[in-house]
This record gives structure tokens, C-alpha cells and sequence, in this order.
């Protein structure tokens, strides 16, 4: 029987409580892992879904359990009035925690609105200081401007902000003592990602993976040793470590080379709808059709209990019969 009650746990054990929205496929610049430079395809905007819509979603999946959220793109900051949308689902009960996930190009516009709105954290994305590279990675300009968007989020009162930086063989690997001694500067949390086979051009290959390993080993050539830091939330991806000189923090995320599936308590939603279990997930369910068509409540948690219930163990990355998903992280939402 249905009902709109229940916590989210897969077949595997894990309970899921953590939400990723996308609330648009569309973004101001391109990255080379994440993006087509050119023709790129945007969803209809009467297929994306309204705030109204967001916010019954996110009502629904409360009820189930989920109390932290984390909005993404696309490129957030694009979405007009998007405050409006975190004040809606500020007040919805069980959710205690919204994050958002931005290039930081419109930061400095928003920071202060999206802190009245109830936003609590922040991820900025940053990938290199140096402008020549930017611009080689998101084939647009930024860095000045990013830098504004992060110091008008601190003088908003954002604490603990994180800088994500997905690091490339070749192109931004130099980039990681950098962008590590800008974060240690200015008390920010730098986390480097490893680069994903989620990119529109199918340029992804194993060789350009920068691991975690090598971050490390060139983080501790630069600044000495890094302490494990005690794993406060086994289901965060990050492996954190401590600068030994008591430099702030580090992070990274390294699911290319060690997976974290086994704690992963993830489940997305992409702006048009869609409910994944599962960044690399092949399957699809269309929260989107309940929400137009005359559904119930309880129908469209029956329907995220079912996209959990069929999560798979791992994303297979390594394994010999790996599919890539039809869709790039812009139309996903990281
Ligand atoms: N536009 C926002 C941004 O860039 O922060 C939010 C969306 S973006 C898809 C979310 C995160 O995914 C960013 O930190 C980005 O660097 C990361 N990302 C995108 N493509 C990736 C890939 N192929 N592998 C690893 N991380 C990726
Ligand atoms: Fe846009 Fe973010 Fe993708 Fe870069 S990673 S192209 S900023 S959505």
C-alpha cells in the first residue's frame, strides 16, 4: 500500500538522505569536462520545473527522510529569482541543511540575497588562478570575477565555504599548490575532484585523471604533511586532511580511483524532472509527469522509493562494461 512516510533505504542498506536539485541545465560558461563548447542543446524552459514544483518535490522526499539539500546545474545563479526558490524550501520541514553549487561569475551579485534566503553553504568552484588556464578549461573569463563572488560571500556571512577544483592532467594539475595557498589565505576549504567520465565531448580518458594520491603527494612536497582528519560524516565524499603547520584543510574526492558507493546517500533530481539514483545511472524516473498529472502525494514517493530500491551497488567506472550515461554533468547536475 502506499504512503507518503518511510525512509529511503536501498537494497544494499543505505539510507538516503541527501538531495541534489538541478534547477537548470543552462550555465554562462563551458567546461571542458562538463560541457560542449559549441551548439550546446538546452532543455525547453517549459520543461524545466517551476519552483512550485521543486519545492512539492522536495516536500515529498522530507517526508521520506531527507533532510539535506544541495542545489546545482547547470549554472544555479542563471535560474532568475533562485532566493526565492531557497526561501521556499527553507521552511519546508525535515530540511535542515541547503548547499548550492556555483561557478561564483554572479556571486557577488547574489551572495547577500541567497543568505537571507536561508542558504547555509556554499560550493564555489575554481580550477586554476591563472586566466590563460581558465579560460582553457571553461572557454570563457572568470577568475577576477569569482574572486569578488568569494569574498562577497564571506562578507555575507557565509563560513566554511569550499572551493571545488576538478584537476586535469596536462592543464590544471600545477594549479593544485596555488589554489591550495589562496584557500589557506583566505580561510577557505580547498577540495580537489577527480575528473569524471561525465564530460559532453567524450574527452575523458584515464590518463588525464589527477588522483588523489598525486594531489597529496604534491600538496605535502609544497607544504609538508597532511593529517587525516576524523570522518565526522562517513557519507561525505571527501577525505579530509589536515595541514600538519595547522593551515586549514583539505579535501579530496577521488571517485575515479577509490569509489565511495558503499556510502554514497545520494539521490538527484535534474531540472527537468528526473529522478537518478545515481550520478552514472542509466535509468530514469519522471517525478515530472506526477507533479503535472493528477498524482498524489503518496504515488510520487512510491516513485523515489522505487528509483532507491533499484540503485546499484557501485558506478562500475572500472569495471570492462561500463556504460556512460547518456547525459553530460551540465544535464545531470553535480
Ligand atoms: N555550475 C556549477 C559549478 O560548476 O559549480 C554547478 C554545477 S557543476 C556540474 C557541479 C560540480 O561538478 C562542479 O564543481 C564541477 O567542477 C563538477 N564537475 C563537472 N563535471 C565534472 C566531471 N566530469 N568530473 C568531475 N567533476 C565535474
Ligand atoms: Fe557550467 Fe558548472 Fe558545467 Fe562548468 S561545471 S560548464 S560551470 S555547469
Amino acid at each position: 500500500m502506499s504512503n507518503a512516510s518511510g525512509r529511503l533505504v536501498d537494497r544494499f542498506g543505505r539510507v538516503h538522505t541527501n538531495l541534489r536539485v538541478s534547477v537548470t541545465d543552462r550555465c554562462n560558461i563551458r567546461c571542458l569536462y562538463c560541457m560542449p563548447n559549441e551548439n550546446v542543446q538546452f532543455m525547453p524552459r517549459d520543461e524545466i520545473l517551476s519552483f512550485e514544483e521543486i519545492a512539492r518535490f522536495v516536500r515529498v522526499a522530507a517526508g521520506l527522510g531527507v533532510n539535506k539539500l544541495r542545489l546545482t546545474g547547470g549554472e544555479p545563479l542563471v535560474r532568475h529569482e533562485l532566493a526565492e526558490l531557497i526561501r521556499l524550501l527553507a521552511r519546508i520541514e525535515g530540511i535542515d541543511d541547503i548547499a548550492l553549487t556555483t561557478n561564483g561569475i554572479l556571486l557577488d551579485q547574489h551572495a547577500r540575497e541567497l543568505k537571507e534566503a536561508g542558504l547555509h553553504r556554499l560550493n564555489i568552484s575554481l580550477d586554476t588562478l591563472d586566466e590563460d588556464t581558465y579560460r582553457q578549461i571553461s572557454r570563457r573569463e572568470g577568475v577576477d570575477r569569482i574572486v569578488a563572488g568569494i569574498v562577497a560571500a564571506q562578507q555575507a556571512g557565509f563560513e566554511k565555504i569550499r572551493i571545488n577544483a576538478v584537476t586535469m592532467r596536462g592543464i590544471n594539475d600545477q594549479d593544485v599548490t596555488t589554489l591550495s595557498r589562496f584557500a589557506r589565505e583566505h580561510d577557505l576549504e580547498m577540495r580537489f575532484i577527480e575528473f569524471m567520465p561525465l564530460d559532453a565531448e567524450n574527452a575523458w580518458e584515464n590518463e588525464l585523471v589527477v588522483t588523489g594520491s598525486e594531489v597529496r603527494a604534491r600538496l605535502e612536497d609544497a607544504f609538508g604533511p597532511l593529517v587525516a582528519a576524523e570522518r565526522g560524516d562517513p557519507s561525505q565524499p571527501a577525505v579530509d586532511y589536515n595541514f600538519a603547520d595547522g593551515g586549514g584543510r583539505v579535501g579530496l574526492i577521488n571517485p575515479v580511483s577509490e569509489p565511495f558507493c558503499d556510502q554514497c546517500n545520494r539521490l538527484r533530481i535534474t531540472a527537468e524532472g528526473k529522478i537518478r539514483n545515481c550520478l552514472f545511472s542509466t535509468t530514469e524516473w519522471d517525478a515530472r509527469a506526477l507533479l503535472r498529472g493528477s498524482a498524489s502525494d503518496a504515488e510520487l514517493a512510491d516513485l523515489i522509493r522505487e528509483a532507491v530500491s533499484a540503485k546499484k551497488r557501485g558506478h562500475g567506472i572500472d569495471e570492462p562494461h561500463f556504460v556512460r550515461p547518456e547525459r553530460a554533468m551540465y544535464q545531470i547536475g553535480g
